[in-house]
This record gives structure tokens, sequence and C-alpha cells, in this order.
């Protein structure tokens, strides 16, 4: 049996009619860049997000990188941020000239920790902290950091506060959604977020018009009114066809995520009846709505062998991520070291994800548990012979 990390072709069957029509639309309108299917996404997001104002532009990475610019912030400013996440998270932060400070992760949920924000607040020097301008928590897999502890803290130092929302759209935390919570809300419409365009695209959100009104001239670099640049800022903008695509998508996303949601349960469900849930480490849901962009298990041991296994058995699995981000080599200005962050050092080596996506199937699930369970009793005969 054949089980992939992610199959977008059967989602595609099911939207290839309004995807058509819409996009042939497009084609015989000639008008590809923002217009009225960017304003119109950008509507549909923010009612979705329950936040007031939302912008499309081009990427994720640049969602995070106009909000860092909107915000002001600049070369030898600090944000704090985590070293478990991808690579635009912190990349981003570096473009504008600040530096990463960054703070380990809670290993139950993969997020921030607040306490260790706290903590490393309190170590910075007065010169240091005066540097110091944001945070930007990541609601990693789909699940939001906890951000109430989060919030206070940057109420309490005056920060801005970046949610890297891009693998958590629909994603809640006590009630109030992925994007609404800080000064902006940063999503993804990468192919494999749960909310995929057909290329590259991203959204901003935030509650503040006159953040939105920066953003706006800023995703035009700088423009306004048309050839006089108050801002140096970039070309930030979404196309027409991306728009339209994830316009078509986003009127599914609740039915698949809820699909999503399912599945984890049965994954649950199916390693507790096994008996494996003490050497397979499940994900934990902590006061959210979970949409699981990624399932994410642990295993104390040999990770990169079971991968290797089940790639052998017809079944994809990921790494997200091999390497924290204090041990990438173009971070190494940065003086972070080995054991710096021991939490999210160990996630980087014990964490798999399996496969998630809407339209697998109960057979697929049933049989991705049975080789885990098999290459975990291979091993444990193993143990007892040696
Ligand atoms: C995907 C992702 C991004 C970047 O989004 P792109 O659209 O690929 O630029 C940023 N942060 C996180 C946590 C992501 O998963």
């Amino acid at each position: 049996m054949k089980v992939p990390l992610l199959d977008l072709k059967c989602q595609y069957q099911l939207i290839k009619h309004d995807v058509l029509r819409v996009t042939e639309e497009i084609y015989d309108s000639q008008y590809f860049i923002l217009g009225p299917h960017v304003e119109a996404l950008e509507q549909q997001v923010a009612q979705y997000c329950h936040v007031e104002f939302a912008l499309g532009v081009s990427s994720g990475t640049d969602a995070l990188l106009i909000a860092l610019m909107a915000s002001g912030i600049t070369a030898g400013d600090i944000v704090i941020t985590t070293p478990y996440t991808f690579f635009a998270t912190a990349g981003s932060i570096s473009r504008v000239g600040a530096s990463p400070c960054f703070v380990d992760i809670d290993p139950a949920t993969y997020n921030i920790s607040p306490v260790g924000i706290s903590a490393a607040i309190d170590r910075m020097s007065h010169a240091e902290r005066e540097r110091l301008k944001a945070i930007i928590p990541v609601h990693l897999y789909g699940q939001c950091a906890d951000m109430d502890p989060i919030l206070e803290i940057a109420r309490d130092n005056q920060l801005i506060v970046i949610e890297d929302a891009a693998q958590a759209i629909g994603a809640e935390y006590k009630g109030r959604r992925a994007g609404k919570m800080g000064d902006f809300g940063c999503f993804s419409f990468f192919p494999s977020k749960n909310l995929g365009a057909f290329g590259d695209g991203g959204m901003v959100t935030t509650p503040s018009k006159v953040f939105h009104n920066i953003m706006l001239t800023l995703r035009n670099h700088g423009s306004h009114p048309k050839y006089y640049h108050s801002l140096i800022g970039g070309n930030f903008r979404l196309d027409a066809l991306q728009a339209a695509i994830v316009s078509v998508k986003l009127n599914y996303l609740d039915q698949w995520t809820k699909m999503r949601q399912d599945h984890a349960a049965t994954y649950s469900r199916l390693f507790s009846r096994c008996g494996l849930a003490d050497r397979v480490v499940l994900p934990v849901e902590k006061e959210t709505r979970h949409t699981f962009n990624q399932y994410v298990i642990r295993v104390a041991e040999k990770r990169d062998e079971l991968r290797a296994f089940l790639l052998e058995s017809g079944i994809g699995t990921e790494v997200y991520y091999p390497v924290p981000l204090h041990l990438q080599k173009c971070f190494s200005f940065l003086n972070y070291r080995e054991r710096d962050f021991p939490e999210a050092e160990s996630a980087a080596a014990q964490t798999l994800a399996l496969p998630i996506y809407p339209e697998l199937t109960l057979a697929q699930q049933e049989y991705v548990v049975d080789r885990i369970q098999f290459f975990c009793a291979k091993k444990i005969n193993h143990e007892i012979h040696e």
C-alpha cells in the first residue's frame, strides 16, 4: 500500500470545476495583479480569522517581512522567537537587519515557552532591553502557542506581537482565532499548508488601521500616490489567480480541518489499541482548536531508522525540522551553541510527521500504525536477544 505524506490530486478533483471557471474568468480579463479577486479574498480571510483587516501578499515569508517592516523593526533591534520552526520566521528578522533572540520550546506542544521568554528578557542587559522590539510566536503544526502569557509579557515590555500562523489558519486558542491575538497574523498559502494556493501566496491580518495602511503602501514599493515613494517597500503583491483559487478552497477549509482532526483522533485510538502509546509520544492538544497541518509523533530513539523503514513500506514522512535554527550555519554569527536549547534540539532529533491530509483513508492509517508497530516490535525483539 502507498501512503504519501501529502496528496493534493484528490482534493483537486473536488474543486476542479470551480477553479477552472474562476481562472478562465481571470484569463479573459487579463487582470493578474491585485484587483477584485485579491480584495474579495482579503475580506473572506479577515472574516474567517475574526480580524478587522487582511492584506494579500506574495508569500508567508513576505507576510512576516512586511509585518516587521510596518512595525518599524530595523538594524540593531532584537526580536524574540523560537528556534524550532521553519527558517522564514528567523530569516525575516535578519532580513530587516534585526537579530533573532531564540527561546526554547515547551516539549509537549513544540511551541515557544512563555516562561522561557520571561527568563530571556530578565537576562538581557539594559541596552539589550532597549533594542528588544517584538516577539514572534509560531503556531507550530496547527496548534496555537500559549498566547495569554505571551501577550501579557508583550504588554509589560511594550513589544509588538507578530503571530507566525503560516501553519495554523483556523486554529483557536481559548476561542480566539490564530492571527487575531497579536498586532499581526502571518499566513502562508504554500501548497502544503491547510489552505494552499497553486503557487506562492500569503496574507497578513491586523486589527490596526494604521498598520494596515502602512502595509498597503509597503506592498507596492512604498508608492502612494503612484510614483511618489514615502517608504522603501517591496513587491509583496498577491496574484489574482492565486487569490481566486484560495477563495474557492476557503469554502472547504472547515470541512478539511474536521477531517484532519478526525484522522488525528483515529491515529491516537490506533496507537493506544496496539499498546504503542508509551513508546510513541502522540501530539497533545491544549485549550486550542488544533488544525493538524502536521501530525507529529515522537520516538525516543532510532527516528531516522523508523523513517527509512516506513519509506521502504511505501509510507511518506518528514522531519520538521532536523536542524534547529540556532545551529544553522547562516546564524553562526549569533554565537549560539549546541545544548543552548535542549528541548528544541531533542525535538529535532526525535519527531516525525505522519500523513494527515484530509482524504487519507482508515485503511491507510491502519497500515501506517501497523508498520510502526512492526518496527517497534522488531526493535524490542532485538533488545531481548542482544
Ligand atoms: C510555510 C511557513 C512560512 C513561510 O511561508 P511561505 O509561504 O512558504 O513563504 C513561515 N513560517 C512557518 C512556520 C511556515 O510553516
